[in-house]
């Protein structure tokens, strides 16, 4: 493939995530639904089941706020919306993490609203360092493969976990290199660059990997050159078109993020040299810089602030879902932080149900103004 195909092969999964999943099923494969955020899918991966990340779509909520209160956030509720409308009918059972209270919410009004689709949980420790904090969270494993076996009627083996792990790795390096890569390409817009990432939710890690891989291949060095305004992002997700169209029209260029459907995602490995459960549960002790992973130092704060400057953005612009809570709390920090470095700040405020980003046009318009 060309650079412009692998870029329409990126389009195509990360618009497409319905026709992904009926190609899986057709195939007579098992997709396992994985909401945001950190699910291991390694463990899914290895008992030969097909994760796929269910992160909610941009779409008017209706059945769901029969079950969600209105000021709850819109990511989540697009999920439960799905599901109730079917688009993830198949699909042999959901992961949900217990990150953050809205998703804890989501799992218990899933098995009501989608009884058709098991809900599996994930109970992660907020302590999550040392003895302690692995044994619980390598407890929480073992109960999702219990609840993956039965849902799914696969197998858990854990010589396959070492080879999914190496998988992961490999897509993980793939991904920081693509970050890397891509302050360098200025020609790659915003969607471009939002499909890099959304795509990786919903096609085999394999798969992805080798096309970065080869998107990689066929960049060379590019250059930092471009008339277009650096600068950073930050929040759970930003991956909704009118948006993105908005920082192209506006000559805005992301050249680093910290979005957590984004770079988030591949900041971590997990470890050799431990047995693979006890690995897999080091790495989410490793984990951190994030909104909904508890560090009482907040030095994420920090290291947006840090990774703004080495990239050269001339501002940040925190892309925040309404009803956040772990984001909202961060933000008055991350703005005292990145002002100590003389970065300015813009916060964006998104939801899945917006159709009108005009208001977000005319912020972002002043604040390149600022930036330039
Ligand atoms: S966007 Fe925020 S509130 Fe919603 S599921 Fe993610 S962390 Fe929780």
């Amino acid at each position: 493939m060309n650079t412009q195909e692998l870029f329409e092969t990126f389009r195509d999964a990360a618009a497409h995530p319905k026709k992904q999943l009926d190609a899986y099923l057709a195939a007579g494969e098992k997709v396992v639904l994985t909401a945001p955020v950190y699910v291991p899918e390694e463990i899914i991966h290895a008992m030969g089941l097909v994760p796929m990340g269910a992160w909610g779509a941009d779409l008017p909520l209706a059945r769901s706020k029969e079950y969600f209160p209105a000021f709850i956030c819109s990511i989540m509720q697009s999920i439960l919306e799905l599901g109730i409308r079917g688009e993830y009918d198949g699909a042999s059972a959901i992961v949900i993490p217990s990150l953050c209270d809205s998703l804890k919410c989501l799992g218990e009004n899933w098995k009501y609203a989608v009884p058709t689709i098991p809900f599996i949980p994930m109970t992660y420790p907020q302590n999550r360092w040392g003895e302690v904090g692995t044994a619980f969270t390598k407890a929480g494993y073992e109960r999702v493969i219990a609840d993956l076996e039965k849902a799914t009627g696969a197998k858990f083996d854990e010589e396959k976990l070492t080879a999914s792990i190496r998988v992961y790795n490999r897509h993980n390096d793939a991904m920081r290199r693509l970050a890397a890569a891509l302050p360098r390409h200025p020609e790659v817009t915003a969607r471009q660059r939002s499909d890099l990432f959304k795509s990786a939710f919903f096609m085999k890690k394999e798969t992805h990997t080798a096309l970065v891989e080869e998107l990689l291949g066929q960049w060379g060095e590019g250059s930092q050159a471009g008339e277009k305004v650096p600068v950073m992002t930050t929040g759970i997700l930003c991956d909704s078109p009118a948006l993105l169209d908005i920082f192209d029209e506006l000559g805005l260029r992301i050249v680093a993020d910290d979005v957590a459907a984004e770079s988030r995602q591949y900041r971590t490995d997990t470890p050799d040299g431990l047995a693979p459960l006890d690995a897999l549960s080091e790495k989410f002790a490793r984990m951190g810089l994030c909104s909904v992973l508890y560090h009482p130092k907040k030095e994420r704060l920090e290291y947006i602030a840090k990774t703004a400057k080495e990239k050269g953005a001339k501002g940040v612009i925190v892309v925040l879902t309404k009803f956040c809570d772990p984001e909202e709390f961060d933000y008055p920090l991350l703005k005292k932080a990145c002002s100590a470095t003389g970065l300015p700040v813009a916060l964006v405020e998104v939801d899945r149900q917006m159709e009108d980003f005009e208001q977000a046009r005319t912020l972002l318009e002043a604040f390149k103004v600022m930036l330039v």
